[in-house]
C-alpha cells in the first residue's frame, strides 16, 4: 500500500497521483485528507502556497463528488484569475480517470456567456473568483443552491483584495448544511472573522507553525542608499547569472519604471501589473513561465497567485507597506520542496521592518553586503566558463577550422581564453572594475542624511491629518516623483520633515513657491541643520518669492492643474554627481542567451 492508499483514496486518483509523480503526501495532505474523506466538518487549514494545499482540498473533493448527477456540488473560491485557473487545471488532472467530473473556471476578463454555458453543461465543481462568482449569481447563470462542499482558498489573499462582501454575499446563496474548507496562509483577524460567523466548530489544521515563512527560504536584507536601488538590483543580478525571480514593487509606476530600466540595461525582463490588459499579462505570464523572462518585476496584486516553481530568488526592491504581505512575496519562491531566496533592498531608516518581519516569519534575516565589482566579475567569468563546458560542440563549423587553427596557431591554449574572455568580458570587466560599493553603512554608521541628500522642513503635520504615508502619497502626486524619491518622511504635530536627493531641491523649493492648501500657505524649506530632526527647527530661507499672493491652488481634484514640465525637472549642472556612471550602466548590454 502506497502513502496514499493509507489516507483512503480510491484507486481512480490514485492512478492520477502516479501518472503526475506524487511519491510521498505533503504534512498538510497527511493531515487533512484523512479528515476530510471520513468527517463532515468543517475545515480551518493554515499553509503556505506550495505546500500541496490544493491537493489537500482537491483529491478529497474530487472523492466526495457524485460525478452522476450534474448539479453543482462544490464551490471553490480563489483570490485570482490566475490562482483560479490553476487549481482548475489541478483538479482535473486529479480527476482524469474519474468519469463525467467537470470542473469550470469563473473568472473575469473572459467570456461570461462561455463561462455560462459550460455550467448548464454540468459543472460538478466551480472555482471562481469572487467578482466573477458575484455576477454570475446576480445573472441566474449559475446555481450553488446544492453546493455541499465550499473551499475558501487563500482566504487571506481574498480579504486583503477586499472580497469581504463578494465572499459574504456568495455564502448567503449557499445552503446551510454545505461545509466550509477554509486555506489561509495567516491568520489576521479578518480570516478568524469568516471563521467565527460562517464556519461551525471547525477542525484546525496547522502546517508548521502559524504564520511562518516557507522554512527553505533564506532571508536575507541589503542596506544600500536611495539612490542606489535600482543599481543594487542589477548587482543582485549580475551575481546571480542563472536567477529566475520576481522582483516587487509597491506601485504600478515603480514596477514599469524599473522593468523599463531592467530591459534597457539588456536584461530578459518584464513588468506585471493591473494596467497591463489580460492579454498583456497572459502573454508575460507564459514568456515568464517558459523562462524567456527571468526577472518578472511586479505589483503585489498582480503577482497573486503565481504559481510558478523553482523561482530562485523573490526580491522585495521596495518593502510592502503592509509588512504582512511580504510573507506572500517570499512564498513565491521555495516551493514543491525547493529552496530558495528572499531578498531585501532597505534603506536604514527602514531597519525596524526588518525585524518586525523577523517576528512574523520567525526567521532571522541575513545582513548581507550588495557585490562589489570584483566578485561579480569573477562570478560571471566562471559562469562563462561554465557554460563553455557545458556547450555541446556544432560540428557544422568543421569545414571551417583549418582556417581558424591557422589564423591563431601562433597562441597558446592560455592565450586564446584570456582572448576569448576578453572578448566576451572587457567592456562588463572595465565597467565592474570601477564600480562604487553601494553597500550603506549598517545602522549606527554614518547617517543617512549626508552626501546628495537634503532634508526639508514642511509647516504640515498630523494637526493637518496627514501621517508620513499619506504625506509621502501628497508629495509624490505633488512633484510626479516616485515613492522612492522621498524618505525620511517624519510627521510632526504641525509640521514634519522630508528627504530627496539634492537633485530635486529647485523642483520642491520651486513647486512650493505661493503654494495653498484649502486656502493656506504650505511652506517648504531646506533644514538648516540636515542632521537634525525634532529640533530642526532652525532653517534656511529659501531665496526669491513672497509666498503671499500668486495663483496657486488646489484643484478639485486636490492637486495643481499644472504639472510640471521636464525642463523643470530640477537636474541643474553641479548636480548630477553620478550620472555618467549611470550612463555607463545603462550602456551595459549583458551577454546573455536569448535561448
Ligand atoms: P500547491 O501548494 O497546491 O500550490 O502545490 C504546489 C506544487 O506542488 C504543485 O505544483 C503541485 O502539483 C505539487 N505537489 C502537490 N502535492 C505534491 C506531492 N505530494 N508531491 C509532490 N508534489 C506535489
Amino acid at each position: 500500500m502506497n502513502a496514499f492508499q493509507a489516507l483512503g483514496l480510491d484507486a481512480d486518483l490514485l492512478q492520477a497521483i502516479n501518472d503526475m509523480g506524487f511519491e510521498t503526501p505533503s504534512e498538510v495532505q497527511e493531515k487533512s485528507i484523512p479528515i476530510l474523506l471520513s468527517q463532515e466538518t468543517d475545515l480551518v487549514s493554515l499553509a503556505q502556497t506550495g505546500t500541496g494545499k490544493t491537493a489537500a482540498f482537491g483529491f478529497p473533493l474530487i472523492q466526495k463528488i457524485d460525478s452522476n448527477s450534474k448539479k453543482t456540488q462544490a464551490l471553490i473560491l480563489s483570490p485570482t484569475r490566475e490562482l483560479c485557473l490553476q487549481i482548475t487545471n489541478e483538479l482535473k488532472n486529479y480527476s482524469k480517470y474519474k468519469k463525467s467530473l467537470n470542473v469550470v473556471a469563473v473568472y473575469g476578463g473572459a467570456s461570461i456567456t462561455d463561462q455560462a454555458r459550460a455550467i448548464e453543461r454540468g459543472a460538478q465543481i466551480i472555482v471562481a473568483t469572487p467578482g466573477r462568482m458575484q455576477d454570475m449569481i446576480r445573472r441566474n447563470l449559475a446555481d450553488i443552491s446544492t453546493i455541499n462542499y465550499c473551499v475558501l482558498d487563500e482566504a487571506d489573499e481574498m480579504l486583503n483584495m477586499g472580497f469581504y462582501e463578494d465572499i459574504k454575499s456568495i455564502l448567503s446563496h449557499t445552503p446551510k448544511h454545505k461545509k466550509t474548507w477554509l486555506f489561509s496562509a495567516t491568520m489576521p483577524k479578518e480570516v478568524a472573522k469568516i471563521a467565527k460567523k460562517f464556519m461551525k466548530d471547525p477542525v484546525e489544521i496547522t502546517v508548521g507553525s502559524k504564520n511562518m515563512g516557507t522554512s527553505n527560504v533564506t532571508h536575507e536584507y541589503y542596506l544600500v542608499n536611495h539612490r542606489n536601488r535600482y543599481d543594487a538590483l542589477k548587482r543582485l543580478a549580475d551575481a546571480n547569472p542563472d536567477i529566475f525571480s520576481v522582483i516587487f514593487c509597491r506601485t504600478k509606476r515603480d514596477t514599469q519604471k524599473v522593468a523599463e530600466k531592467l530591459i534597457e540595461d539588456g536584461y530578459n525582463a518584464a513588468a506585471l501589473h493591473g494596467d497591463l490588459s489580460q492579454n498583456q499579462r497572459d502573454l508575460v505570464m507564459k514568456s515568464f513561465r517558459s523562462r524567456q523572462i527571468q526577472m518578472l518585476v511586479a505589483t503585489d496584486v498582480a503577482a497573486r497567485g503565481i504559481d510558478v516553481d523553482d523561482i530562485t530568488h523573490v526580491i522585495n526592491y521596495q518593502l510592502p507597506d503592509e509588512i504582512e504581505t511580504y510573507t506572500h512575496r517570499s512564498g513565491r519562491t521555495g516551493r514543491a520542496g525547493k529552496s530558495g531566496v528572499s531578498m531585501v533592498i532597505i534603506s536604514k531608516s527602514e531597519v525596524r521592518k526588518i525585524r518586525t518581519i523577523e517576528k512574523i516569519i520567525q526567521q532571522k534575516f541575513e545582513e548581507k553586503q550588495i557585490p562589489d565589482g570584483k566578485e561579480i566579475c569573477k562570478i560571471q567569468l566562471f559562469h562563462l566558463a561554465n557554460d563553455i563546458k557545458k556547450t555541446e560542440i556544432n560540428h557544422d563549423i568543421d569545414p571551417y577550422l583549418p582556417n581558424i587553427n591557422e589564423a591563431l596557431e601562433d597562441f597558446t591554449k592560455e592565450e586564446l581564453i584570456k582572448k576569448f574572455f576578453s572578448v566576451e568580458f572587457t567592456r562588463f570587466f572595465n565597467y565592474y572594475q570601477k564600480a562604487p560599493d553601494l553597500t550603506a553603512e549598517s545602522a549606527g554608521g554614518r547617517p543617512e542624511v549626508s552626501e546628495g541628500n537634503t532634508r526639508y522642513f514642511i509647516n504640515v503635520g498630523s494637526k493637518d491629518g496627514y501621517d508620513w504615508k499619506s504625506l509621502k502619497d501628497f508629495l509624490t502626486g505633488e512633484l510626479n516623483l516616485d515613492r522612492d524619491d522621498i524618505f525620511k518622511v517624519d510627521c510632526k504635530a504641525s509640521f514634519s520633515f522630508f528627504n530627496t536627493d539634492e537633485k530635486h531641491a529647485d523642483l520642491i523649493l520651486k513647486t512650493f513657491t505661493d503654494y495653498q492648501q484649502n486656502g493656506r500657505y504650505v511652506n517648504v524649506e531646506i533644514t538648516k541643520d540636515q542632521k537634525s530632526e525634532g529640533g530642526g527647527r532652525k532653517r534656511r530661507e529659501r531665496s526669491g518669492g513672497g509666498r503671499k499672493g500668486g495663483g496657486k491652488s488646489f484643484n478639485d481634484k486636490g492637486s495643481f492643474g499644472k504639472r510640471r514640465s521636464g525642463s523643470d525637472r530640477g537636474d541643474k549642472k553641479g548636480h548630477r554627481k553620478g550620472s555618467r556612471n549611470k550612463n555607463v550602466e545603462s550602456s551595459i548590454k549583458r551577454r546573455r542567451s536569448k535561448a
